[in-house]
């Protein structure tokens, strides 16, 4: 099938270029982002291929529909950049790669609460300069601490487990406990009581319009000062002004963040020579225990591989005809279900 790729970096054309050998479908690579400006390049293409910042709003949808368009495939996990409600009303179909490495997201988010635990981000840099002073290094041990998981799907249970294992009271929210996780000591709480007694917070729920924001004034009031929040999951799961303030305040003892609400407009560029305009962005890397990365954590050589794989398997399933594994049905998003 021919497809417009979009956001391309040069990685994602080596592992698509190599998957595609045993596909076969013809594969056009766009380094832009797919928006209502970019839209047009996808004319005369029966399938587009996007990324977690390519913006699919009504207005995009409708363009690409116009133009030919019936199939979106993302190559990621998350679908909060579609408008699924207009894709359905367009008949166009959706599908993601639902599961490619939980396992790398975790490993990344322990990576984050270690780092930022340990301060190995002022250390690694003091270390480079012949700085070998401890002063302001004074870490916090993961051992007997209380991790609230909020989301314990694919990925969260994968952390509220690497928890386990590091000696934690591993507390959790969900609509829906997982047995499993019961059984290895995993306590469920109601959100608030995790906002209220963890003293580490992890966030792995997905953005929808009930968790958009969950890290807010209010939440903040009820964490214990000092406390640890981690994102590895969307940005807009937290609201970042009250989160400085928090910062600033000393409410918020480590931050570690992958994801950003605003990262659309910097993650996976060099603008190592620009001047970044994002102030509130410039504003929390200026905090000693803050430690951000750039929307890294599903990027492991297995997990690059699986989601070429499926993204293709999924353009070929709706190419025979066929329901892609990786379907998003509107009518089960809409129910709950998904
Ligand atoms: P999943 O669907 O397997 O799990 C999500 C869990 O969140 C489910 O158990 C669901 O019941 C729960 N949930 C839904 N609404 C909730 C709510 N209001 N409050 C609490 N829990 C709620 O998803 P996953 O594969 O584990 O992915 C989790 C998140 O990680 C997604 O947002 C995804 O976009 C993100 N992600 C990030 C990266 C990255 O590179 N940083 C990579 C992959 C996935």
């Amino acid at each position: 099938m021919r497809v417009a790729v979009f956001s391309t970096k040069p990685y994602d054309q080596e592992f698509f270029r190599a998957t595609n050998s045993a596909f076969g479908h013809e594969l056009v690579f766009f380094e832009a982002r797919l928006n209502s400006q970019t839209a047009s390049l996808a004319k005369g293409y029966p399938a587009v291929c996007v990324f977690v910042n390519d913006d699919l709003n009504a207005r995009v949808l409708l363009m690409l529909q116009r133009s030919g368009t019936r199939l979106i495939a993302l190559r990621c996990a998350g679908y909060n950049n579609v408008d699924l409600q207009t894709a359905s009303e367009l008949e166009m179909t959706v599908a993601r790669v639902p599961a490619y490495s939980p396992q790398a997201v975790a490993e990344h988010t322990l990576g984050l609460i270690l780092a930022a635990a340990r301060r190995l981000h002022k250390s690694y840099n003091r270390v480079r300069e012949g700085n070998f002073s401890l002063d302001g290094l004074l870490g916090m041990d993961i051992a007997g601490k209380v991790a609230g998981v909020i989301g314990t799907g694919k990925i969260g249970r994968l952390v509220a487990k690497r928890l386990l294992a590091f000696e934690c009271q591993v507390v959790a929210f969900d609509l829906m406990e997982e047995p499993e996780l019961v059984a290895a000591g995993v306590e469920y709480l109601t959100r608030e009581e995790i906002f209220r007694r963890s003293d580490i917070i992890t966030l792995h729920c997905p953005l929808v319009p009930a968790t958009r924001h969950l890290i807010n004034e209010e939440s903040l009031a009820l964490m214990k000062r000092g406390v640890m929040l981690v994102n590895t999951s969307r940005g807009a799961l937290v609201d970042t002004r009250p989160v400085i303030r928090a910062l600033k305040s000393g409410k918020i003892g480590a931050l570690a963040l992958d994801v950003y609400e605003e990262e659309a407009d910097l993650f996976f560029e060099d603008l190592s020579n620009q001047v970044i305009q994002d102030d509130a962005f410039m504003r929390m890397l200026t905090f000693p225990n803050v430690i951000i990365t750039g929307h890294q954590a599903f990027f492991t050589h297995h997990a690059m591989e699986h989601i070429s794989r499926q993204t293709l398997e999924n353009i070929a399933q709706f190419e025979r005809g066929e329901v892609p594994a990786g379907l998003i049905r509107w009518e089960d998003i809409r129910g709950g279900s998904a």
